[in-house]
């Protein structure tokens, strides 16, 4: 998606909207491809005393895998970012300036930059997921622990026979 910015490069209080669809389906991330729905950028280019201000947001929906119990769940995401594009490279180094082409910006580039950036290295179902145990490996958050049923009958007599001593 580039956008020509030529309509509202020199009149300071112009803008110019924009909207999009981009598809970051095969985007490996750990081996993991989780943006399975369209990402959907909206924003704007704003003319603000004669500086190119551009703002958009990227929303979409990711299949991720939860750190603590594995279990595959969808959740949102929504990823700001700004930018202000420039006619020229700048003398100084700057992140935040985006140098135009031909006055047109690749907004598909910025957003998917921006997206990728963003990304949690660590999802989690819940912020209380309980997880699995690690000693008989069921989802805690499904089923209680089996570890204790594998206790010795024998020692859960003798357990019980130390408890009365004290
Ligand atoms: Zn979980
Ligand atoms: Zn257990």
């Amino acid at each position: 998606m580039h956008l020509n910015v030529n309509r509202i490069l020199h009149t300071p209080g112009a803008s110019q909207d924009f909207h999009f669809e981009m598809d970051l389906s095969d985007l490996d991330f750990g081996g993991m491809y989780p943006v399975v729905r369209p990402v959907v950028v909206d924003g704007q280019v704003r003319n603000q005393a004669g500086v190119l201000h551009c703002e958009l947001q990227a929303d979409t929906t990711l299949r991720s895998v939860c750190a603590r119990c594995a279990k595959e769940f969808d959740e949102s995401k929504c990823v700001l970012f700004s930018c202000v594009l420039a006619e020229e490279k700048q003398e100084e180094e700057n992140e935040d300036i985006v140098v135009l082409e031909k006055d047109e910006v690749d907004l598909a580039e910025l957003a998917r930059t921006a997206f990728i950036l963003e990304m949690d290295t660590i999802s989690l179902c819940s912020e209380d997921c309980e997880g699995l145990c690690p000693g008989c490996g069921v989802n805690l958050n499904e089923e209680p622990c089996r570890c204790k049923k594998q206790v010795d009958p024998r020692l859960a007599a003798l357990a019980k026979l130390l408890q009365q001593d004290e």
